[in-house]
């Protein structure tokens, strides 16, 4: 599946709601091409007691579904005054949740500001450490 067509998938499930205590839900969504050839999409979620990421979101729909692997995730938010999308890098513990539901996540394509990295390029020093001697 193409770039643009996953970030076209992942706009649609953009749902911005501001709750009675100032959070917002759905302003961020992400979405996942699974190694099974299905896609799978997830939305932030902010409140008091926990937060999550959408890209944790949609890999928690993969997982679900029982894939644990994945070739491509992207994230995008949309400017509501400009009306623009934006598509935005995963946070340092969503880099470590990709690598850690399986290892080879670590060749999945992350697609982030203006460029386009695998996820071992993006968790550098993620091997495990040699014991000391
Ligand atoms: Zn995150």
């Amino acid at each position: 599946m193409k770039n643009d067509e996953l970030i076209s998938r992942v706009a649609s499930v953009l749902h911005r709601r501001l709750d009675e205590h100032g959070r917002l839900h759905g302003d961020v969504g992400a979405v996942v091409l699974g190694s099974d050839g299905n896609t799978y999409t997830g939305v932030c979620v902010d409140t008091p007691s926990w937060g999550l990421c959408a890209e944790r979101s949609a890999l928690a729909a993969m997982i679900s579904k029982g894939t644990y692997r994945f070739e491509k995730v992207v994230a995008v938010w949309r400017d509501e005054e400009t009306d623009k999308l934006h598509v935005l890098p995963p946070c340092g513990v969503c880099r470590q949740f990709m690598r850690d539901i399986d290892e080879l996540n670590l060749g999945a394509i992350v697609l982030g500001l203006e460029q386009i990295a695998k996820l071992r390029d993006l968790l550098p020093y993620h091997e495990w450490p040699r014991p000391l001697e």
